[in-house]
């Protein structure tokens, strides 16, 4: 099977995970953002902001560059669910994206089916979810490749190929998380490979629009080597987004 994929635009998630710690901070993250995203061609950014502070930073000045997510939703409307936000709530206070199936999350006893029927809700919501897959630990033998297949299977099990040209996958290597070194570009290229290769079996030539994003301690020094090797077509960016100097610089160096 052999078809060609069409040149996307290059999309940096912001995750910032429980950052910052006041209102105000977040709106002065957010101007800086939009400020450094500004003058990049070909680029755009979205940030993830907690779920208490989305309505704050969304409602600033309008980017063309910059959207935004929730970290994560619950599936459904409205109801009993104490703490939660469905996909229609951070919708209305404009939400364009979601994360789903984050590791931090996962860790938290989030299941793959939690996140199939996550992935339906943002749909029916009309966000467009971006599914986190990744694995703990890499083996020799390549038995990991069988677990993030399956949170891909699963969590896209219900998305119809006529509507996976909204869903983004986030490949991040739980291993790799948290520090200042990524996965090397040249495993992520081969890592990428095999997940359209995934993709393409369940979805056909619909897969080709599905961008993939690598995630996992991705700094101002290392992006762009990511960018250009490691055969993604963006990036999530977690603890360096809530640094507007070092993700200024970041996004500077996609240039
Ligand atoms: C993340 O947790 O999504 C992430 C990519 O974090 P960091 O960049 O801090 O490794």
């Amino acid at each position: 099977m052999c078809y060609n994929r069409t040149i996307m635009a290059v999309t940096i998630v912001a995750n910032w995970k429980m950052h910052p710690q006041t209102k105000a901070g977040a709106r002065v993250l957010v101007s800086a953002t939009k400020k450094a995203a500004r003058t990049i061609r070909g680029l755009s950014v979205i940030i993830a902001a907690p779920s208490i502070f989305l309505a704050e930073a969304a409602k600033g000045p309008k980017s063309a560059k910059v959207a935004f997510a929730a970290q994560d939703i619950h599936f459904e409307k409205v109801g009993a669910f104490t703490g939660e936000t469905s996909a229609w709530q951070a919708k209305d206070v404009g939400a364009a994206y979601t994360l789903i199936g984050h590791s931090e999350r996962r860790a938290m006893g989030e299941t793959d089916e939690d996140t199939r029927k996550k992935v339906a809700a943002a749909l029916a919501a009309g966000l467009k979810p971006i599914l986190c897959v990744g694995e703990k630990h890499r083996d020799s033998e390549g038995e990991y490749l069988a677990g993030f297949s399956a949170q891909l299977m699963t969590g896209l099990a219900d998305v119809p190929a006529s509507k996976l040209k909204a869903v983004s996958i986030a490949y991040e290597p739980v291993w790799a998380i948290g520090g200042e070194k990524p996965m090397s570009p040249n495993l992520m290229h081969e890592t990428s490979l095999y997940i359209r290769k995934v993709l393409s079996e369940r979805f056909g030539k619909a897969a080709l629009s599905v961008p993939i994003l690598y995630g996992g301690s991705i700094t101002e020094q290392t992006a762009r080597e990511m960018m250009t090797e490691g055969e993604v077509q963006g990036l999530l960016v977690g603890h360096v987004s809530v640094d507007p100097v070092r993700f200024a610089t970041l996004l500077k160096s996609l240039a």
